[in-house]
């Protein structure tokens, strides 16, 4: 099949519409990072997702919409938890996405068989009107063949898509450059099951209190069951060894200054490159975490594009916004990290 690049012209918004109504994937940027969508009440165009993207099937789905009216229009989910509106209220259209109770219109596809459906209102005004176009809610996980780092640019949803899907838009860089936040508002207590653009504290100054699931900061053990089932994979992982080292500035200079191996290099903050002698590659200014999501996932793919064979990271903090790069960053590097005194 032959993939084509378009512009985000009114026409190829249309085409692009057309296509996903009649089942066809198309990839479409958003705010977040690039998405892989299919009319998300069409079970047989779901499946096609999973395919082009090599993602187990039991790793479910999030449903984008263009206005908050089509969760009841589709009957998308059985009921609007009372934080659910105080969420959307607050963060939607934006980088948030919900967990509801499933509503009897959503293929198992999408859900992964669970009974609850992952909901979200996306900001980019590209999505939004690719949505429109359609007229039905799109199911889209990131544009990437499973495992390896999201796309933030068109030109990486063609690496990995080209010759699979027929159509790639292309809006330029994502903004936020890490996939939404995820929420389940099904308990009595809300759980954060995956940080993203709204921090943990920016979701409890409008829901109170919400608990943050232990697979967001922690490797999970052996039999542990997921409240996320996408937090059981391995994730966005370079070819490259990636080892994260927890220290002071000095420290982490030294210690990769000081290194043996060949073919190293440094994942730092901006700051650290003029004072290292490896190839440096820098994923934004050590304070500025919006930077850092930013700039993480091209910078990941960089690495993949380079001969280097071992790379020593700078861990991210992980509160705020710091803690949606220390999320994806952990996965990467296998959970392996490396603290100096
Ligand atoms: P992606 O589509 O690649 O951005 O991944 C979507 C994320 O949302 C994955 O981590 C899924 O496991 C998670 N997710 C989607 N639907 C649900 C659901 N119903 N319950 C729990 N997690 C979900
Ligand atoms: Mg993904």
């Amino acid at each position: 099949m032959e993939t084509r690049l378009l512009l985000p012209t009114k026409e190829n918004i249309e085409l692009s519409g057309n296509a996903l109504r009649n089942g066809e994937l198309v990839a479409v940027p958003t705010e977040t990072v690039y998405g892989l969508a299919a009319n998300a009440l069409n079970g047989t165009a779901v499946r096609k997702i999973f395919t082009a993207k090599g993602r187990p099937m039991d790793n479910p789905l999030i449903v984008h919409i263009s206005d908050f009216s089509q969760i009841e229009r589709f009957n998308l989910v059985r009921e609007i938890p009372e934080k659910a509106y105080l969420l959307a209220e607050k963060f939607w259209p934006g980088p948030l996405t919900v967990i509801m109770p499933k509503g009897s219109a959503v293929p198992n596809e999408v859900s992964a068989g669970l009974d609850t459906v992952a909901i979200r209102y996306p900001s980019h005004p590209v999505t939004q009107a690719v949505i429109t176009a359609a007229d039905c809610p799109l199911a889209a996980p990131s544009a990437n063949t499973s495992g390896i780092p999201s796309p933030t640019a068109a030109r990486h949803v063609m690496h990995d898509m080209n010759g699979k899907i027929p159509y790639i838009i292309d809006g330029g860089m994502c903004e936020v450059g890490v996939e939404s936040t995820v929420i389940t508002v099904v308990p009595d207590v809300p759980i954060l099951l995956r940080p993203g653009g709204i921090t943990l504290e920016q979701l409890e100054s409008v829901i109170g209190k919400v608990e943050v699931s232990e697979a967001v900061l922690y490797k999970m053990k052996e039999g542990q069951k997921a409240e996320s089932p996408g937090m059981k994979y391995k994730h966005y992982a370079p070819k490259a060894n990636l080892i994260l080292i927890k220290s002071s500035d000095d420290k982490y200079i030294e210690y990769i200054n000081s290194c043996k191996k060949e073919n190293v290099a440094a994942l730092c903050y901006n700051e650290d490159v003029e004072k290292l002698n490896v190839k440096a590659f820098p994923y934004g200014n050590k304070n500025d975490y919006a930077q850092q999501a930013n700039r993480i996932f091209d910078v990941l793919r960089e690495i993949d594009e380079s001969d280097v064979k071992t790379v020593y990271g700078r861990c991210p903090d992980t509160k705020g916004a710091a803690m949606a790069v220390y999320n994806r960053l952990i996965r990467a590097a296998g959970f392996e990290v490396i603290e100096l005194a």
